[in-house]
């Protein structure tokens, strides 16, 4: 049947459907092109050898900062070491091979049990992980499951005919989650962190009311700190038939130890790129998964993998009060795929265990530099701990000048300048696959930054001194990135 045309395939056998490669009626597809849109003259194709081409991209894959390379501990981002067997077995030829439309072809279902396998399971996972009911796989990014899951609350409101107008959400919070909420139609409602570093019971009390449609959480937070309050914050946003929204970015601190839906969440995202070990960085590709609990289920997107009496897998997409489709297709598949594998290979166990040393290799880093740089929070922190280089800045070294003394160093400096709540922000995430001896040398270099900022601050100001371009004038960079360097 795939030998077929392709126009063949799709008249014939989707039904109700209409096909993705048929022009539109009255369109001759092979009508030749208007002279107009011809070209003119030749085509300046660049000529280069073989050995040019090779050149060139290796030069550019060694220009290239990656975990696989150095120390990357980037806050927030969960950058850590993505084992080579989960990409050998998203590169299985069973899986590459299959073409995208196949499921939905009259019998391209039977071609597709093994990839809807991986899915079914992939959401059975999630599911036993988080304590939620179902997921849908189908956002491709942390982000874009915030959209898919704020959708869901202005469905559900919708759908119950309430009138609701806010969602509320932490000053601490990751830009996106405003950024979510308003695009869905909501006013952002900010609520304010304790000095402890976690969220303000009080000023949520006096900012909650009926037009409140939700609350949109990241546990632990971007400071490190695991808000043991939820159940009050939970009691408090359901009181007015709010939803609460789990950022699920910081998951890899709590796996086995503490799941969302077990403490009253009704949505939430995982960033399947962070905490289960797919790669990322320059703009994906990710996935995002979104589970909910049984007040959002009806709601999810399509399609959806069922299981059917007799085992086999399907596709389906009869759910009228869906929010629709999110993304094409079924997400980001070979993303799943790779989650997917990892999540066997660990099993439960694993998975708890690297949690454990995620928390304790930040804690590890706290209590080495907490002698040298303020930590605002001086407790036992998560997965990452946020330092303030204000020790620093008294003697004219800036949060973003020992970002820059690392990248001389070879490191990817910390997230600096976030969570904004904290002034001078260096927040350092190191991850469970780093060795005690890559992290007890990056806690040597960041001892030489404070002792450098102490005998020649001013040494800081032309730093990196080891790329090739200079550094940049930062306001100039905000305005005109091509002129903003100052060599
Ligand atoms: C990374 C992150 C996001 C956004 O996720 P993407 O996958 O990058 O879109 C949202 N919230 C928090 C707390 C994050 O760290």
């Amino acid at each position: 049947m795939l030998n077929q045309p392709v126009d063949l395939i799709f008249n014939k056998s989707v039904k109700g459907r209409r096909g993705y490669v048929n022009p539109p009626v009255g369109v001759d597809a092979h009508a030749p092109i208007p002279q107009a849109f011809m070209r003119k003259s030749e085509c300046n194709w660049p000529e280069v050898s073989e050995l040019d081409v090779v050149r060139h991209f290796t030069l550019l894959s060694r220009l290239n900062y990656s975990v696989d390379t150095n120390f990357y501990p980037l806050g927030s981002c969960t950058m850590k070491y993505n084992p080579r067997i989960t990409e050998k077995i998203a590169q299985l030829s069973g899986f590459t091979d299959l073409h995208p439309l196949l499921p939905q072809l009259l019998q391209g279902e039977k071609f597709t049990q093994g990839a809807l396998q991986v899915l079914f399971e992939m959401e059975e996972w999630l599911c036993e992980i988080t304590g939620m009911k179902a997921f849908t796989l189908q956002p491709l990014a942390g982000a874009h499951g915030e959209l898919a899951g704020v959708m869901m609350i202005a469905a559900y409101h919708r759908a119950k005919g309430n009138k609701k107008k806010y969602i509320i959400v932490p000053d601490a919070a990751h830009g996106t989650n405003p950024a979510t909420a308003s695009i869905v139609g909501y006013e952002i409602l900010s609520v304010k962190t304790t000095p402890q570093g976690i969220l303000d019971l009080d000023d949520l009390k006096s900012k909650v009311n009926n037009d409140v449609a939700g609350l949109m959480l990241t546990c632990p937070d971007t400071h490190g700190i695991f808000h043991s309050d939820i159940d009050k914050i939970a009691e408090i946003i359901h009181a007015v038939d709010g939803l609460m929204y789990y950022d699920g970015a910081n998951l890899n601190a709590i796996l086995g130890r503490c799941r969302p839906g077990d403490v009253g969440f009704d949505v939430m995202h995982i960033n399947i790129h962070k905490t289960f070990s797919a790669p990322h960085g320059g703009g994906g590709p990710g996935s995002g998964p979104v589970g909910v609990s049984d007040r959002l289920l009806p709601f999810l997107p399509i399609s959806r993998v069922i299981k059917r009496a007799d085992g086999s897998f399907a596709l389906n997409y009869d759910y009228p009060q869906s929010v629709g489709y999110i993304s094409s297709f079924y997400g980001n598949f070979s993303v799943l795929l790779k989650a997917f594998a990892y999540t066997l290979i660990l099993g439960g166990d694993g998975l708890k265990q690297t949690s454990d040393h995620a928390v304790l290799n930040a804690n590890y880093i706290r209590a080495c530099l907490k002698d040298y740089y303020t930590v605002p929070y001086d407790r036992i922190c998560m997965h990452e701990v946020v330092f303030s280089a204000e020790k620093q800045v008294a003697r004219g070294v800036h949060a973003i000048d020992v970002a820059k003394f690392l990248i001389d160093k070879g490191y990817h400096p910390p997230t600096v300048y976030f969570p904004m709540t904290v002034k001078e922000a260096i927040m350092v995430e190191p991850t469970e696959t780093e060795s005690k001896q890559s992290i007890d040398e990056f806690i040597q270099v960041m001892i030489k930054a404070d002792e450098l900022s102490k005998t020649a601050p001013e040494s800081f100001h032309d730093m990196p001194k080891t790329m090739p371009i200079s550094r940049p004038d930062e306001v100039k960079a905000a305005k005109d990135i091509n002129t903003c360097y100052r060599g």
